[in-house]
């Protein structure tokens, strides 16, 4: 089956219908974009799937088990691991000290920043192993706070794949990269889900960029999902033209 599916899922919030009626199933190491209007609520969706937000109606699956009330931390246990928006960064600790926090979480240790002797090494160890899978070894004692915007991005995501996810959510992991920088993410986002088959679900509102890497394109619009289907189909359907094409600049 789908590695990750929702069944009608409804959120209201003081109410206003925020999502309403989403069903979608994903399968396993899909690559998955997620277009919409501002506001159309492609990040509460991820919230839901992430068990940020419970929906007030309907199912989220993970690989099969029902999850809908289980916390961000049992669904990132299970696999499903996500950036957000805004930066997650400790901008005053290096590269490879945000990613060995991640790493320490992930592999169930207490969080420390001191490195006794002969233990933490597992953590360091798959930090700078991360680090290196992004192509940040060299900015390991670099500090967050000084990378640049691009580089920002791809420690992100070494500190995702520091819980060595199955499913990745991506919320706009290009927002305010440089052009110069956005082939050098999108290599990298091809590269995770290539090697490791890793499902992905990316919202993202470049148009060259989604449509030079997903396989289907989900359409959001008003808490709706408009569409699901092939990047061709998707652009060719007249709902989704009038929808979003004629909603955004
Ligand atoms: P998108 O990511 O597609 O731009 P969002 O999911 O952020 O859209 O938001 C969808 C809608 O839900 C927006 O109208 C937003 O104002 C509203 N919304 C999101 N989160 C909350 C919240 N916690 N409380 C109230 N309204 C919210
Ligand atoms: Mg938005
Ligand atoms: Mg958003």
């Amino acid at each position: 089956g789908p590695v990750l599916a929702v069944r009608d899922l409804h959120l209201s919030i003081g109410g206003a219908v925020i999502i309403d009626g989403v069903s979608l199933a994903v399968p396993r190491g899909e690559m998955l974009g997620v277009i919409g209007p501002n506001g159309a609520g492609k990040t509460t969706l991820f919230n839901l799937l992430s068990g940020v937000m419970r929906p007030t109606a309907g199912t989220v699956h993970l690989a099969g088990d029902d999850v809908t009330a289980r916390s961000v931390d049992a669904r990132a246990r299970a696999g499903l691991g996500r950036t957000f928006q805004t930066s997650s960064l400790f901008d005053g600790l290096t590269a490879v000290e945000n990613v060995r926090l991640a790493a320490q979480a992930a592999l169930g240790g207490a969080l420390s920043l001191v490195r006794f002797p002969g233990r933490g090494g597992a953590a360091t160890e798959r930090a700078r192993d991360r680090l290196d899978q992004v192509g940040l070894a060299h900015h390991e004692h670099t500090v967050a706070g000084g990378l640049a915007h691009g580089d920002k991005r791809k420690l992100e995501i070494a500190m995702l794949l520091a819980s060595d996810p199955h499913v990745i959510l991506l919320d706009e992991p290009m927002a305010g990269v440089g052009s110069a920088d956005v082939e050098g993410l999108m290599d990298l986002i091809r590269r995770v889900h290539r090697e490791h088959g890793t499902t992905v679900l990316m919202v993202e509102h470049h148009m060259d960029v989604v449509l030079g890497l997903v396989d289907r394109l989900a359409v959001m619009h008003h808490g709706q999902l408009l569409a699901c289907d092939s990047p061709e189909a998707v652009m060719a359907d007249p709902t989704v033209q009038s929808a979003y094409l004629g909603a955004t600049a």
